[in-house]
C-alpha cells in the first residue's frame, strides 16, 4: 500500500486495509493514539500481545520513518520481509549487511521513501548513523525490549544506556519503549534511563491464562521428559476438536545436554531435533523451518532459540535445567500457546540445580553487585518453584500484579502438602556443621544424606564419619526426601554452596536459629512423578 494512502486515513482503516485484521486488540488503539498525537508510551504486555503495531501503524501515520531499536539482528530480516509482504516500505540497518546495501538503505531514508527503519542499539551509538538520523525525518522512535536498559534485570545491555540521549537530541520526537518483561523496579528505572517520565504507561495483565504451569521434582529427568512429551501429544487436538501431533519446545542450559536429550528423544520415537549456536546455520535454519511449517516437532533447544519465532501453536514447553531467572522462564514459557489454546509450560527441576546454579553465580566474572543481582534472580526462580500455593500468583506478583488462585497450575489442582521439617532440618544443619569442622573436606549432598542414613560407603569408612553423631539417625526419610529437603533448605537460604567451587554445603546465618530451636521450618512434601503418589507420602 502506497504510503500516502495510510497517511490520510485513521488507525483503524490502516488496520484494516495494510494489516488485514478486524479491530485492535487491548490497549493498541489507546497507544497508537498516544504515539500519533506526539505524546510518549511504555507499554508492558506479554508475548504475543501486539506490541508490534502499536508503533508500526502510527509510524505510517506520522510524517517521516518510524525509527525501531531492537536488539535481535537475527529477527531484523524476518520482521522487514513481514513488513514488505503487506507493501510497508520497511529496511534495517545492521553489521550483517555489505557497504552498498547500507548504502541503498541510507539513500531511501534520506528520500523520505521509508516508512519503518529497524536499527541494532550498537549501530544508533556509531557518529555515522546518528548523523543519518540527524538529516532524515523521524516519524517516532521505538525502543523494543526497553528492559535492556535495565542494569538491574535480568537481560542488561550496554548500549541501551545511549538511548536516554534521544530525548535530547530529538526532543520533538515521540517516542515507545516496549517491554513483555519487567518487574515493577525495571519498568521504574527504564522510565528514568530513557527519559520518559512525561509518557502514558499502559501496562497488561501479564496473565497467560492459557497456561497452565507444572514444576515437578527431578528424577530421571529424560524418563520425565518423556512421559510428559507423550501425554502432552496424545490430549493434543486442534481447536475444532481434531487430533493433531503437538509441537513443543525443550529448553536446556547447556549444548551437550541439548544434543544428548534430542538423541534420547529420537530414540523413544519423538520427533526431536537439537538446536544451538554451535549448528550450522543452514542446519538451524532447516530445524526452524520444519518446526514452523510441519505438526508434532519437538526443538530441544538453548535459550537461544525462540526469540521472535511467531509459531502460534506451540503446544508445551519444558525446561529440564532450571531457568536463572523469572523474567526468563516467563519470556521462554511465553512461547507456548500464543493462539489461546490450552498449553503447558513444564519444569523439572532438582537439588543439582540448584548447586549449579549457586556455583555459575560464584565463578562468573561479574563484580559484587552483579552477583548479588544474579542471586536475586536465581533466588526469586527457587521461590516459584518451591511454592507450596499457585504459581500464577507468585510468577504474576513478581511482576507486580495480583491476582485469584488459578486453578490451573499444579499447586491448585493438586495442593501440595506440606510438613514440619525443622528435626529433619536440625539433623542436616548439624551434620553440616560437624562436618565443617574437618579440615580441606569437601562434601556434598550426597555424602551428608549417606551419613543421615547410615550407609558405608568407602567416603564414610576413609573418612570415620560412622563415628559422628548424627550417622544413621535420619531414617524416617528416603534417599529422594533427603535430597527434597536439602533443595528445599538451599532453595530458602539454610543452607548455601560455600565458593570452594566443589559445590560443598555450608550453614548461614538464618540455620543458626534452626539450630537452636528458635525457628521451625514448614516444608514441602515433593510428589514424585515416576514413583508415583503413593510412594511420596512415606514420611
Ligand atoms: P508481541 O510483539 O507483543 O509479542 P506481535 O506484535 O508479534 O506481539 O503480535 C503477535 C501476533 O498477533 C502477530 O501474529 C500479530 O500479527 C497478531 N496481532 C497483533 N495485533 C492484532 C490484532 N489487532 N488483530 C489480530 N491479530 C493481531
Ligand atoms: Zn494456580
Amino acid at each position: 500500500m502506497p504510503q500516502t494512502d495510510a497517511r490520510a486515513q485513521a488507525p483503524l482503516d490502516v488496520l484494516h486495509r495494510v494489516f488485514g485484521y478486524g479491530e485492535f486488540r487491548g490497549d493498541q488503539a489507546a497507544i497508537i493514539d498516544q504515539l500519533v498525537a506526539g505524546g510518549d508510551a511504555v507499554v508492558l504486555m506479554p508475548t504475543g500481545g501486539g506490541k508490534s503495531l502499536t508503533y508500526q501503524i502510527p509510524s505510517l501515520i506520522r510524517p517521516g520513518t518510524g525509527v525501531v531499536i531492537s536488539p535481535l539482528i537475527a529477527l531484523m530480516q524476518d520482521q522487514v520481509d513481514a513488513l514488505r509482504a503487506v507493501g510497508v516500505r520497511a529496511e534495517f540497518l545492521n553489521s550483517t549487511q555489505s557497504f552498498d546495501e547500507r548504502r541503498q538503505v541510507e539513500r531511501d531514508f534520506l528520500a523520505g521513501a521509508l516508512d519503518l527503519l529497524y536499527v541494532a542499539p550498537e549501530g544508533l551509538t556509531t557518529p555515522r548513523v546518528q548523523e543519518l538520523l540527524k538529516q532524515g525525518e523521524i516519524a517516532l522512535f521505538a525502543i523494543d525490549e526497553a528492559h535492556c536498559v535495565s542494569q538491574w534485570g535480568h537481560d542488561f545491555r550496554p548500549d541501551y544506556l545511549w538511548l536516554s540521549n534521544l530525548a535530547k537530541l530529538w526532543p520533538a520526537v515521540p517516542r515507545i519503549a516496549l517491554t513483555a518483561t519487567a518487574t515493577e523496579a525495571t519498568h521504574r528505572e527504564l522510565t528514568e534511563r530513557l527519559g520518559l517520565q512525561n509518557a502514558r504507561h499502559f501496562v497488561a495483565s501479564f496473565d497467560r491464562p492459557n497456561i497452565q504451569y507444572r514444576i515437578a521434582p527431578k528424577d530421571e529427568v529424560r524418563q520425565q521428559l518423556v512421559a510428559f512429551i507423550r501425554e502432552q501429544q496424545a490430549a493434543s487436538v486442534d481447536a475444532a476438536g481434531v487430533p493433531v501431533p503437538a509441537a513443543g519446545i525443550v529448553y536446556a542450559l547447556s549444548r551437550a545436554t541439548v544434543e544428548k536429550t534430542a538423541e534420547f528423544l529420537r530414540s523413544k520415537g519423538i520427533d526431536a531435533m537439537p538446536y544451538h549456536a554451535g549448528l550450522d546455520a543452514s542446519v538451524r535454519a532447516q530445524t526452524q523451518s520444519r518446526f514452523l511449517r510441519e505438526d508434532g516437532v519437538v526443538i530441544v533447544a538453548t535459550i537461544a532459540f525462540g526469540m521472535g519465532i511467531d509459531k502460534p501453536d506451540v503446544r508445551f514447553v519444558a525446561h529440564v535445567d532450571l531457568p536463572k531467572s523469572v523474567e526468563g522462564y516467563y519470556q521462554e514459557t511465553g512461547r507456548a500457546g500464543r493462539d489461546g489454546q490450552a498449553s503447558v509450560a513444564w519444569l523439572a527441576y532438582g537439588l543439582a540445580d540448584v548447586v549449579q546454579q549457586r556455583q555459575l553465580i560464584d565463578k562468573s566474572p561479574g563484580d559484587r553487585a552483579f552477583k548479588q543481582r544474579m542471586g536475586q534472580h536465581l533466588d526469586a526462580m527457587l521461590a516459584l518453584c518451591e511454592t507450596v500455593s499457585c504459581r500464577r500468583v507468585n510468577l504474576l506478583s513478581y511482576f507486580g500484579q495480583s491476582s485469584e488462585p488459578c486453578g490451573n497450575c499444579d499447586t491448585c489442582l493438586a495442593p501440595p502438602e506440606t510438613f514440619d521439617g525443622t528435626v529433619p532440618a536440625q539433623k542436616l544443619l548439624s551434620t553440616v556443621v560437624r562436618l565443617k569442622r574437618e579440615r580441606n573436606q569437601q562434601f556434598g549432598a550426597g555424602h551428608l544424606i549417606d551419613i543421615l542414613m547410615g550407609k558405608v560407603t568407602p567416603r564414610v569408612e576413609q573418612n570415620g564419619h560412622q563415628r559422628l553423631a548424627t550417622w544413621g539417625i535420619g531414617n524416617e526419610l528416603n534417599q529422594a526426601q533427603w535430597r527434597g529437603v536439602v533443595r528445599q533448605l538451599l532453595a530458602t537460604g539454610l543452607l548455601a554452596v560455600s565458593d570452594d567451587g566443589y559445590g560443598t554445603l555450608v550453614i548461614t546465618d538464618a540455620s543458626t536459629a534452626v539450630l537452636r530451636g528458635e525457628r521451625a521450618v514448614e516444608l514441602r512434601r515433593d510428589v514424585h512423578e515416576s514413583a508415583g503418589r503413593a510412594a511420596a507420602r512415606a514420611p
